[in-house]
């Protein structure tokens, strides 16, 4: 998309709504982190050597492969560990600073918003760049891809995983009540690129509908969301986002 497609008449709505909310919070998916060279799940980027995601990041897959599991994830580690955040990241970090976002709700497993400086992140997906043990309480960070794969617990010597939630897995109990506080204090929900196909993640939207708050989504494409939103930008979250600030800040002024 070019920049004079933004559509500039819709983000000035957003924005007056963003600054008129009392508790604005956001959720995002891969597509955030796209614009920083990290593949999304689903588009064109989303296989890996034939497989898809939904075979690999599964505890079944893990069983019956955990070598293959991890080549794909020291794949991923690499890619996260060489991107940057991208302006949409940075955005969100600078509507946190002007205490306009509460918090961020996010199914991304890198870590780009922490190094955008955004501070109150649920990580509802768990954290690419640490690894645990299957067996005992062992975990550890990652700072470079492992080199004997798969890697070994050093305490108790079973398999090493990635400290992730695969799919078929619950959501640790603690951080998905965290999330539903939040969902449920929002008068306001920016939701940015994510598919809203992964539950719970694609159900928030609706409660804070239901509650009578706002949805505004930005998304390159049509989704599961753009039904239940007020306003749908579409657009690339980098270009998008940052110019929500620039009007958020006139608002203020
Ligand atoms: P998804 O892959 O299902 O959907 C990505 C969405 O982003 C799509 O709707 C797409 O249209 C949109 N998009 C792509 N580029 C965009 C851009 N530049 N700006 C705005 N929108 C853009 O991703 P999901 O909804 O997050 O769910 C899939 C699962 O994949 C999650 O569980 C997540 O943990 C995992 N995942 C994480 C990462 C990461 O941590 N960066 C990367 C891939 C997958
Ligand atoms: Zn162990």
């Amino acid at each position: 998309m070019e920049n004079n497609d933004v559509p500039f008449d819709l983000i000035e709505k957003a924005s007056e709504i963003i600054v008129k909310s009392g508790y604005v919070v956001v959720l995002t998916g891969s597509g955030i982190s796209a614009e920083s060279g990290i593949p999304t799940f689903r588009g064109k980027h989303g296989l890996w050597k034939r497989y898809r995601p939904e075979q690999l990041a599964t505890p079944e897959g893990f069983a019956v492969n955990p070598k293959l599991v991890w080549e794909w994830y020291n794949w991923r580690i690499n890619l996260v560990l060489n991107a940057e955040p991208n302006a949409g990241h940075i955005a969100l970090s600078e509507l946190e600073k002007m205490n306009i976002v509460k918090s961020i709700i996010t199914q991304n497993v890198d870590d780009l918003h922490e190094r955008a400086g955004s501070r109150n992140i649920i990580k509802l997906h768990g954290n690419i760049l640490e690894a645990r043990c299957i067996r005992c309480d062992y975990k550890m960070k990652i700072q470079k891809p492992f080199r004997d794969l798969p890697p070994k617990c050093p305490v108790c010597k079973n398999l090493l995983r990635p400290n992730v939630v695969w799919f078929n897995e619950p959501i640790p109990m603690d951080v998905l009540n965290r999330a539903y506080e939040e969902i449920e204090r929002s008068d306001c929900l920016l939701v940015i690129g994510t598919s809203g196909v992964v539950m719970p993640a694609g159900a928030f939207p609706s409660i804070v509908k239901r509650n009578g708050g706002k949805v505004i989504e930005v998304n390159v494409d049509e989704t599961h969301i753009s039904w239940i939103a007020d306003i749908t930008l579409r657009g690339e979250a980098g270009k998008i986002l940052p110019v929500i600030v620039e009007k958020v800040k006139k608002y203020l002024k």
